[in-house]
């Protein structure tokens, strides 16, 4: 047997170029090798969506879309949303009372949310038990690997440590403790150089963007914020436009690349020429990735794909839930 991938999105948007190096790439490339299960956790954008929670729907259908654009098949892959698997929420109400109060706010992934997305003291009850859900989500089908990006981490460690908790009631290991798969780059920084590229933020390239969008963000992206002028020798480690060149490179452009930054740190070269070279990049990167999201855009196609994939998992969620009222001895 397989092993099995859990891993998805938050439907509070669009998919962009952050979420493709953080951790579609690796679904991509482990599709074959594991057993997939991708979630699209609708229940979970209402911890940001609540006022006004029915854009949500739109944004599962696209960021489905957006997934099936960056090569995943859906015949292979399971996709599901989690509304439609309640499993998940009676199984999540039972971890819920296996871990503390105080466990839950020290999260430090659902601290800097907080800050970042100025929620002060206004966020939800299941905000602070987001984790706690996605313990659910993950386990529900006994997950090995998780590929998320590097904010993610904090949050598969309280799964771990639930999944543990579970095992040692249990007396045997029911639940395997899940690795955490770190995408090469675990955090993108975004177009205007904010440490990370955010649905929220602005500061995003979508997944399917036109040429001409491509264009306008790079053009007026944050570079070295110290260089004025073009023979003024600039810092190439650090500098979005590297990251982001570094990051969509083919081989054939390792050359010009590599010109690129020695040329930059001299003072060789201006912004905008290397600049113009990332929109050539990004484009070439977004041409299979528009041409796939033609052939999905049908929204009766993107349903019948999410009723399939809802249906295998919610077999699996049934029977794990189940496994988790054995331990808990709730058989009756
Ligand atoms: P939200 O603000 O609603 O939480 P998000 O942009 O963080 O949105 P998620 O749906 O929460 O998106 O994350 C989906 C996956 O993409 C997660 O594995 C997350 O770690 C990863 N990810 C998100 N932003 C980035 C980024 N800038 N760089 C790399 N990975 C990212
Ligand atoms: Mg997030």
């Amino acid at each position: 047997m397989k092993k099995r991938i859990l891993t998805g999105d938050t439907p509070t948007g669009k998919l962009h170029i952050g979420h493709y190096v953080g951790t579609l790439k690796n679904r991509v490339a482990l599709q074959d090798e594991y057993e997939e299960f991708i979630i699209l956790a609708d229940t979970h954008a209402l911890s940001t969506l609540s006022g006004n929670p029915r854009v949500i729907q739109g944004h599962t259908l696209s960021v489905l879309l957006a997934n099936l654009a960056v090569g995943l098949d859906p015949e292979k892959v399971h996709f599901f949303a989690e509304s439609l698997i309640p499993e998940i929420y009676e199984m999540a109400a039972i971890f819920s009372m296996y871990v503390s109060h105080n466990r839950a706010l020290r999260n430090p992934t659902v601290k800097d949310e907080i800050t970042m997305k100025g929620l002060g003291d206004r966020f939800s009850l299941g905000f602070v038990n987001y984790p706690i859900f996605q313990a659910a989500d993950i386990l529900c089908v006994k997950a090995d690997l998780v590929p998320v990006g590097k904010d993610q981490e904090a949050h598969i460690e309280q799964t771990r440590e639930l999944a543990r908790e579970m095992n040692r009631i249990a007396g045997s290991e029911v639940f395997p403790e899940p690795e955490g798969l770190i995408g090469e780059i675990g955090k993108l920084v975004g177009t205007d150089g904010n440490p990370k590229m955010g649905k929220s933020l602005g500061n995003t390239i979508y997944l399917g963007a036109t040429t001409d969008e491509i264009k306008e963000k790079v053009m007026s992206m944050y570079t070295d914020p110290n260089r004025i002028h073009a023979s003024d020798p600039g810092k190439v480690e650090g500098n979005p436009v590297f990251i982001y060149l570094d990051a969509f490179k083919t081989p054939e452009d390792e050359e010009q690349i590599a010109q690129f930054k020695q040329a930059y740190t001299q003072g060789h070269v201006g912004d905008v020429e290397v600049k113009t070279y990332l929109v050539g990049v990004l484009d070439r990167f977004m041409a299979p990735i528009r041409e796939r999201m033609e052939k999905y855009n049908n929204e009766k196609l993107l349903l019948e794909i999410l009723h399939a994939g809802s249906k295998t998992t919610q077999g699996e969620a049934q029977k794990n839930l189940e496994e988790v009222k054995k331990i808990i001895g709730f058989v009756y």
